[in-house]
C-alpha cells in the first residue's frame, strides 16, 4: 500500500512533470495542447484488406569517416546531430502480392548494391527484384559509399578503407531490414493524399534571359519549374491508430554544409513525425529534385539564422504538409499491387561511351495510385511531365534518387540549356527514352 505521504508526493511529482512538460511545449498565451485521444481512424468504412510491416536500422557509421555529397571536403565527419536511418515497409494485397519500400538517410543508391540486395531479398525472401525499392534521400551530411572492392595498397587509406567496410556492412543490414518489414505484416488500412510545401525553389539560373540581362547568371530562379506537391501514403492499424507515413518531396537534402551526420531537412520531417507517435515509423521517399535546392539557405540569408535552423524550419514546414496529407480528406488504396521494373539503354553524346543500364520502375498500389520511380538525380520536369500525362487515369507520385545513383538526369530542355545538371554529357534522346519506358510500365500495370 502507498502511504498518504509517498501518493502526494507522487502526486506532486506527477503534476510538476505534467507542468514542466506543457511549459516546454506551450509558450505562455499559446493555444493550451489538447489531451491525447484514443485513435480514430480517417476512413473507417474503408475494409482492412491489406498488411503493413514496418522495420527501422539505425545506419549511422560507427566512426567519423569522409561525408558523401560535397567536393569541397577536406576532411572526416567531426559529430552527429541526428542519427541516419534506413526503413522498410512491406505491403500486400489480399492475394498475398508484396512490395518492399527502402528508404535511406545516405547520398544515393549505388546500381550494385541495389543489385546485390535485390538478388539477396529474391533468394531469401521470394521477392521479386520488381518489387523492391531502394530510395536515398540525399542527404549530403552522410558518409560516401562505395562499392567497388579496395586493392591492398588503398586498403592503407582509411577513406577508402572505410567507405568500403561501410557499405559491406549496409549492405547485409539491409538484408535483414527486408526480411524484419515482410515478418511484421499485420493487417492495415492505407489511404494517402497530397499536400503542399514551398521550400523547394528551382536552383537553376532563368536560361530565357538573354546573356546581358543583369540576372542572366543569379540563382534560384523564382519562376524556374518545381513541383511543391506532398504525396502521402498513410498506414493505420484496423482501430484507427497510425503507424506509419510514407512521404515525398522533390528537394535536394542541402540546407547543411557541416560536418555532421544528419538527415537535413528530411531527416527532421522524419523525427517530428515520429516524436510524438510512440511506435510510429516516418519515411522520406525523395522526388525528382535535381535541380531544386531548399530556400532560404545557408547562413547571413536570414539575418541571425543558422544553417542547422534553417534546415529544423524546412523539416518542420513540410512535416505540417505532411500532417495534412495524412488526414484531408482521405483517399483510399483499394485493389491490386502490381510492379514492374526494367532497365532502358541511357546512350551518351560521346557516342565511344558505353550505355548506362538505367532502372525505371512502377509500383501500381491498387487502382488509384501509382508509383514511379526514377534511377539517379532527376530534374524535377520528369516529375511534372508524368503527373501531366498519366494524371487523368490514376494519381502519380514520382520518386527519383531510385535504384541507381550516377549523376544527373537532365530533361531535354535542361540538356539543351546546359549548365551543372547537364554535364554529364548524355545524348538528347535521354528523356524520351525513359519516358517511353514508364510510359509501358505504367501500361503493364494497370
Ligand atoms: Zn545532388
Amino acid at each position: 500500500m502507498v502511504s498518504p505521504f509517498l501518493s502526494h508526493a507522487l502526486l506532486l511529482g506527477c503534476a510538476l512533470a505534467l507542468g514542466s512538460a506543457l511549459s516546454a511545449q506551450a509558450p505562455a498565451g499559446a493555444t493550451p495542447l489538447s489531451p491525447p485521444k484514443p485513435p480514430v481512424s480517417v476512413a473507417p468504412h474503408l475494409e482492412v484488406r491489406w498488411k503493413a510491416g514496418l522495420a527501422t536500422q539505425k545506419v549511422t557509421p560507427p566512426q567519423f569517416m569522409w561525408m558523401a555529397g560535397y567536393g569541397g571536403r577536406n576532411k572526416p565527419a567531426e559529430g552527429k546531430v541526428q542519427d541516419l536511418f534506413a526503413k522498410a515497409m512491406a505491403l500486400e494485397d489480399e492475394a498475398g502480392n508484396r512490395v518492399v519500400i527502402v528508404t535511406l538517410d545516405l547520398i544515393g543508391v549505388p546500381q550494385a548494391l541495389r543489385r546485390e540486395i535485390g538478388a539477396k531479398a529474391q533468394e531469401r525472401f521470394k521477392l521479386p527484384p520488381s518489387h523492391l525499392l531502394l530510395n536515398a534521400s540525399h542527404t549530403h551530411s552522410g558518409p560516401i559509399l562505395r562499392t567497388t572492392p579496395i586493392s591492398a595498397e588503398e586498403e592503407k587509406n582509411p577513406r577508402l578503407r572505410h567507405s568500403w567496410q561501410y557499405t559491406q556492412d549496409l549492405q547485409r543490414s539491409l538484408v535483414e531490414l527486408i526480411g524484419r518489414a515482410l515478418q511484421n505484416l499485420t493487417p492495415a488500412r492505407l489511404t494517402w493524399n497530397k499536400a503542399r510545401c514551398g521550400f523547394a525553389m528551382n536552383r537553376r539560373r532563368d536560361y530565357s534571359l538573354p546573356p546581358d540581362h543583369p540576372n542572366a547568371n543569379r540563382v534560384p530562379n523564382p519562376d524556374g519549374p518545381v513541383d511543391h506537391e506532398v504525396p502521402t501514403l498513410r498506414i493505420e492499424e484496423p482501430n484507427g491508430r497510425p503507424r506509419a507515413c510514407l512521404f515525398g518531396y522533390a528537394c535536394h537534402n542541402t540546407s547543411l554544409g557541416f560536418y555532421n551526420w544528419c538527415g537535413d531537412y528530411a531527416g527532421f520531417a522524419q523525427q517530428f513525425l515520429q516524436e510524438h507517435r510512440p511506435d510510429f515509423t516516418a519515411m522520406f521517399l525523395t522526388g525528382c529534385g535535381a535541380d531544386q535546392n531548399p530556400y532560404p539557405r545557408r547562413s547571413d540569408v536570414v539575418p541571425g539564422i543558422t544553417d542547422l535552423e534553417l534546415c529544423m524550419q524546412h523539416g518542420r514546414s513540410l512535416s505540417n504538409a505532411v500532417e495534412m496529407a495524412m488526414v484531408v480528406n482521405p483517399r483510399p488504396i483499394i485493389g491490386r499491387l502490381r510492379a514492374a521494373m526494367q532497365e532502358v539503354k541511357l546512350s551518351y553524346a560521346n557516342s565511344k561511351r558505353p550505355d548506362h543500364d538505367y532502372p525505371v520502375q512502377v509500383i501500381a498500389l491498387g487502382d488509384g495510385l501509382s508509383l514511379i520511380t526514377l534511377g539517379s538525380e532527376v530534374v524535377v520536369d520528369y516529375s511534372l511531365r508524368f503527373k501531366r500525362e498519366l494524371g487523368s487515369q490514376s494519381g502519380i507520385w514520382v520518386a527519383g534518387y531510385s535504384n541507381d545513383y550516377n549523376g544527373y538526369i537532365p530533361s531535354l530542355r535542361v540538356l539543351k540549356e546546359g549548365g551543372y545538371e547537364a554535364a554529364a554529357g548524355w545524348a538528347q534522346s535521354v528523356e524520351e527514352r525513359i519516358a517511353a519506358k514508364v510510359h509501358e510500365l505504367f501500361k503493364a500495370t494497370r
